[in-house]
């Protein structure tokens, strides 16, 4: 296809996709689908070769947030049964830590639920950052703790952090329509914050709100000239008890041309895949790693993930390899473009921490750090795309976080 040999090239020169070239890939057919993953396959390998980033949430205070989100199991007037907390203490949650980074994982997201930290919060989240790095050398720690207010990037950035992350979720147009308590440009102004101070910037995406394929095509572009290091592609959960609920319009062909998607237009940074993993992509999650770099190890904030042995033993099969404690996330030239990509700069050659994710509080939209698990609002639109089966309602692979922090039983990593 010439579109994909256009794409192809692109992407190995970074050059942005067009509009109607990255609506092109959201439109191709199931024939066509194996020939999408191995064009944007071959980006992902010229940045990324085959190292897949695992990363570790630890979800530092869950639920009982004011905000709205639709899509959130955390949000204010969740129904769902979901794991009810405040805030962990630092040696709780670098336990819990502790075991993800035992797992294989490099980077600890630190997640809370709330609009924003206050400035008890960033010092009780400062104390937790240094608790995890003085206990373990190299490690990467992600923050994502909702709308920043002024300094506080900065004083995480002193206490250790490496990088942010706050997620847009969807397009500035149908942001009203997922959440009315804050809006896209406070959302922008975050990233924004985060990458002033130095930090990685790590922002993404929730995918299946209803949303058509111009708000996907629009948000990753809008990302793009963000230019965070690390975009995690979050699958809405559609959690009973909240607002989005009934809204199942992913398929797994439908995830894998939209992570082809953020590849051709994001063709150098992290992508991560985030929540909703294993509910939407299910048997197809190997190909997905042709197209991402990065995925969550064992369990996200409010649900459960596959087992951390089986998430290992994918990248495995499918010929992958876990990016070591050593290694840089991020292509050289990202690294060495400075400002941001603070957290590989550290490394020898290559890359940054690429960080990150989906959600945080990226989550904090839908995926949070970059695994907010989704949920949504009022659906503004498409579903599946032309000649797209439609897709099925799994309610029985969603089963709510019942173990690791905030519980007495052991996390799953
Ligand atoms: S995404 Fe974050 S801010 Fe929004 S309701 Fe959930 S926890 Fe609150």
């Amino acid at each position: 296809m010439d579109l994909l040999n256009t794409l192809v090239d692109k992407g190995l020169r970074r050059e942005l996709p067009t509009r109607d070239e990255a609506l092109a890939v959201l439109a191709t057919s199931d024939d066509e689908l194996l020939d999408v993953v191995a064009a944007a396959g071959k980006v992902r390998r010229k940045w990324f070769g085959r190292r897949v980033k695992l990363n570790y949430l630890v979800n530092l205070k869950s639920g009982l947030c004011p905000e709205d989100c639709s899509y959130c199991s955390q949000r204010l007037g969740s129904e769902a049964g979901i794991l009810k907390y405040t805030w962990l203490k630092p040696d709780q949650a670098s336990e819990a830590a502790a075991a993800g980074l035992a797992g294989g994982a490099k980077r600890v997201c630190l997640v809370a639920s709330g609009r924003g930290p206050t400035d008890r919060d960033v010092d009780r989240v400062s104390d937790t950052i240094r608790a995890i790095k003085d206990g373990n050398e190299g490690v990467e720690v992600c923050a994502c703790l909702g709308l920043l207010s002024d300094g506080q990037a900065e004083r995480l950035r002193e206490a250790g952090a490496d990088a942010y992350n706050h997620n847009l979720n969807t397009s500035e147009a149908t942001y009203g329509d997922i959440t009315t308590t804050h809006t896209y440009a406070d959302r922008v102004d975050t990233v924004r914050k985060a990458h002033s101070a130095g930090l990685s910037a790590c922002s993404g995406l929730i995918a299946g709100m209803g949303e058509s394929d111009e708000d996907l095509v629009d948000v990753v572009h809008a990302l793009r000239e963000l230019d965070p290091d690390s975009v995690p592609v979050n699958f809405l959960i559609p959690f009973e008890g909240t607002p989005l609920a009934k809204e199942w319009n992913l398929t797994p062909q439908r995830c894998l041309r939209i992570l082809a998607m953020v590849r051709f237009v994001c063709p150098d940074v992290e992508v991560r895949i985030a929540g909703g993993r294993e509910v939407h992509l299910r048997t197809m999650q190997p190909l997905a790693l042709h197209l991402a770099n990065s995925i969550f190890l064992g369990d996200y904030l409010t649900s459960e993930g596959q087992a951390g042995r089986a998430d290992l033993e994918m990248i495995a099969d499918a010929g992958f390899e876990v990016e070591g404690a050593g290694e840089v996330t991020l292509p050289r030239h990202r690294v060495a473009d400075g400002a941001a990509g603070v957290c590989g700069a550290h490394a020898p050659e290559g890359g940054g921490c690429g960080s990150h994710e989906g959600g945080g509080c990226g989550t904090h939209a839908g995926a949070g750090c970059g695994s907010h698990e989704g949920g949504g609002a009022t659906p503004c639109g498409s579903g599946p795309g032309a000649g797209e089966r439609p897709a099925e309602a799994r309610t029985d692979l969603v089963a709510v976080r019942r173990r690791g922090a905030g519980t007495d039983l052991a996390p799953n990593a």
